[in-house]
């Protein structure tokens, strides 16, 4: 066994804390990753605050996580040690179901394993996060880092990243094209950059007014004001495409009538609870309401290559693991830009 240390939710009600444990060592095709770093996604809060109803205490959170390869096994052969992995929401599946066969491992029929509070296919454990100082995975569902990234500011887009990347592709944001962001947060403002990065005119969509600014700075051609009605109203009938990224329960229905005909709108936001949908507006202009899961293994090696090739980053906040709960808190008032990183330096 590995021995490692971390900080994990006991049960529903009590804030992070240190909490040592033992991971298994390496397989034949697994590597260690100390971590160096991991992001603070707004799916930690709703699972260890029990939001989804599924959590299995005690939680060691996180899934954006950077690190460097300290021991591999005999048959890895995509990492060496010393090398740097990235290690994002998922960190296994079947294999074998069609959608793991076409790199969609996201969509696994038999249901991927996710980085932490899933089941570990090899000895049965509950999976334990990066909210740590190392991480056993297969080298298969580990990822490569452009060299000329900042290590800290890459983490998040193990998942921020790829969960707008991939409908913001699928749907094809481009040139011509107007899209809407909805909610400047950890993902919101991934799906901003990239969108503007892909050449589409994209509108954010936001409830906090002190946030136009840095939409602007972080790509915007418009930034709209969702609480405003008037200002929604005029950009009714005129997207091509809407990605909602909001972590709260709230209504689609303004969004969907912004919608063109034929239109696509993807909620990504996982709230506690869904409303109810006004049929009537998607069907009144054979409009479509998507969802979007990250992103397979391909898809996340190349949206980081990507990121790459562009210097595409996220905007974070660093902090000292021994802040988590003062983050959680933070992030649950919008008070973040974008995204809190731990520097897990800082468990030593
Ligand atoms: P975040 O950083 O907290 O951002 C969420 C944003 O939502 C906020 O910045 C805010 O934007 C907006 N918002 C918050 N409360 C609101 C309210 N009451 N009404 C309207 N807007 C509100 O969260 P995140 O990490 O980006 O995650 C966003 C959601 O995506 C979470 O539910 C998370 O679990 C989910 N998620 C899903 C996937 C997936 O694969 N589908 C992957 C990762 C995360 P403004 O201040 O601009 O309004
Ligand atoms: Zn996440
Ligand atoms: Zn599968």
């Amino acid at each position: 066994m590995t021995s490692a240390k971390g900080y994990a939710a006991l049960n529903v009600q009590s804030p992070l804390a240190p909490f040592n444990f033992a991971r298994r060592d390496p397989g034949a095709t697994e590597i260690v990753v100390e971590i160096l770093y991991c992001g603070v996604c707004h799916s930690d809060l709703h699972s260890v605050r029990n939001e989804w109803k599924d959590s299995i205490y005690p939680m060691v959170p996180g899934h954006e996580i950077v690190g460097r390869v300290v021991a591999a096994g005999r048959a890895v052969t995509g990492f060496k040690v010393g090398g740097i992995a990235a290690i994002g929401v998922i960190v296994d599946s079947c294999r074998q179901c069609a959608k793991c066969r076409a790199g969609e491992e996201n969509y696994c029929e038999k249901i991927p394993v996710l980085t932490y509070n899933g089941i570990d296919l090899v000895d049965g454990t509950v999976t334990k996060g990066g909210y740590a100082n190392n991480y056993v995975v297969d080298e298969r569902f580990a990822y490569h880092v452009p060299e000329n990234l900042n290590l800290a500011a890459v983490a998040p887009l193990l998942c921020a990243g790829i969960t707008t990347y991939s409908p913001l592709r699928r749907w094809k944001a481009g040139p011509g094209k107007k899209v809407g962001i909805v909610g400047l947060g950890g993902l919101g403002h991934m799906g901003l950059k990239f969108g503007h990065s892909l050449g589409a005119h994209v509108v954010q969509f936001t409830t906090s007014l002190k946030k136009r600014d840095d939409a602007i700075r972080l790509g915007a051609d418009e930034v709209v004001h969702s609480t405003d009605k008037d200002a929604m109203k005029a950009h009714t009938n005129s997207f091509d495409f809407i990605l909602d990224t909001v972590s709260a329960p709230h209504s689609l229905d303004p969004y969907t009538a912004l919608l063109k005909s034929d239109a696509v709108m993807t909620v990504v936001g996982l709230p506690e609870t869904f409303p109810v949908v006004d049929m009537t507006i998607l069907i009144n202009k054979r409009a479509s309401l998507a969802g979007s899961m990250i992103g397979g293994v391909p898809e996340t090696q190349e949206m980081l290559d990507y990121c790459g090739q562009h210097n595409i980053t996220c905007d974070v906040e660093v902090i000292p693991i021994q802040e988590i709960n003062e983050a959680f808190e933070r992030m649950l008032r919008q008070d973040v830009k974008y995204r809190f990183v731990i520097d897990m330096s800082s468990l030593s």
